[in-house]
């Protein structure tokens, strides 16, 4: 039995897959329709020549630029397609005219290789306060900080990658604009899983994980008004993969946002409800906190290597799931935890199979 209402329609619209996928944060599995069209577009390529292919699809680019600028909030002339998250990341870090020593601060879920990435610029990074056990940026303290110094700019991964927490972009965003302070999101996690209007200045993510369209595609959008404005070159090469995620971002428009979000929550909740101390195993997360990525950290005892042992063990019975280290997090601790990211159309019995099997890895 489907634990959301829309697991029927999501699960139909896909091949069977060969084993229990509960890897949405890693990479979700995109729908037959996805697929066909980034193949479809390929054989146009090779039989019309890649760049008529391309001219031949305008309007489905300009259609599709338009549904991602409505998940985000933003313009579709202010949208640009990149290779990955990463990549347009570095577009803005490249193209953003920022003062020789910058300041950036940053939740305590930060990525890992998003810190990379501004301590190769040399920037000054600070972590905000946490509010709570779980990670949540500190609102209060944040508008404290901020009457008193002010950052280049704030960066805060919406969801991160080694927690379901949900920072509340569209407050910090809110505070930080009193004082003038842009606001950068990465919603590499967050986009096709989370409400994603927030107002940032300037937001990214990707293709492959909630929004189930193919690897190898992510956007940035940087607001016209923006408090610190760049200009960013269209780059479009991977034209089938941008046609694919459009697929993609149409179905989930299809069944409607708020629903699926609403949707992802529950399933959040429920998986946190069956596993919360299975086996010594704890759920980190609020159980009702509205995301569908879970993550238990292991029995006492328990070292890095034996967290990826699990992993493995339930990769043997069937059971896709990703033991995540602190690289993902750095900012947020040294532990290894085990993160179950279960799309729309996971089932009661699998996540029973999931429990079982924990049980019988911990204590
Ligand atoms: C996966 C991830 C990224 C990177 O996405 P890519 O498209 O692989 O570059 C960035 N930030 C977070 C929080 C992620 O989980």
């Amino acid at each position: 039995m489907y634990v959301s209402e829309l697991g029927e329609q999501f699960h139909r619209a896909r091949l069977e897959p060969a084993i229990t996928h509960l890897d949405a944060a890693s990479a979700g599995r995109s729908s037959n329709a996805v697929i066909g069209t980034v193949s479809a577009h390929l054989w146009r390529e090779a039989e019309r020549g890649s760049y008529v292919a391309a001219d031949d699809r305008a309007a489905e680019i300009a259609r599709d630029k338009r549904d991602i600028a409505q998940l985000i909030g933003h313009t579709p002339d202010e949208l640009t397609y990149r290779e990955s998250a990463r990549a347009a990341l570095r577009t803005l870090l490249t193209s953003w005219s920022l003062p020789m020593a910058s300041t950036v601060w940053v939740a305590k879920n930060e990525f890992g290789p998003n810190l990379v990435e501004f301590e190769r610029r040399g920037y000054a990074v600070r972590p905000l306060p946490d509010g709570d056990v779980y990670g949540h940026v500190d609102t209060d303290a944040l508008e404290n900080m901020l009457q008193f110094e002010q950052p280049d700019f704030i960066h805060v991964c919406h969801v991160g990658s080694m927690s379901g927490a949900v920072q509340p972009v569209a407050r910090i965003v809110e505070i930080a604009h009193q004082v003038g302070v842009p606001v950068v999101a990465d919603m590499a996690q967050a986009v096709g899983h989370v409400p994603t209007v927030t107002g940032a200045d300037v937001v990214y993510g990707t293709s492959r994980k909630w929004l189930t369209g193919p690897r190898g595609v992510g956007f940035l959008a940087v607001r016209r008004d923006s408090l610190r404005p760049v200009e960013v070159d269209a780059s479009q090469s991977f034209i089938a993969g941008m046609l694919g995620l459009g697929v993609a971002v149409s179905e989930v428009l299809q069944i409607g946002q708020q629903r699926v979000f609403r949707e992802l929550a529950g399933i959040g909740r429920a998986t946190r409800e069956r596993l919360d101390g299975i086996g010594s195993w704890q759920v980190l997360e609020p159980i009702d906190e509205p995301s569908a990525i879970v993550t238990l950290a292991p029995p006492p005892g328990f070292q890095r290597a034996d967290v990826h042992q699990a992993r493995d063990k339930l990769f043997e019975l069937g059971l896709l799931v990703t033991a995540a280290d602190s690289w993902r997090a750095p900012l947020a601790g040294e532990s290894s935890v085990l993160r179950i990211s279960p799309h729309l159309d996971v089932t009661r019995e699998q996540l029973d199979r999931l429990a079982d099997a924990l049980r019988t890895m911990g204590y």
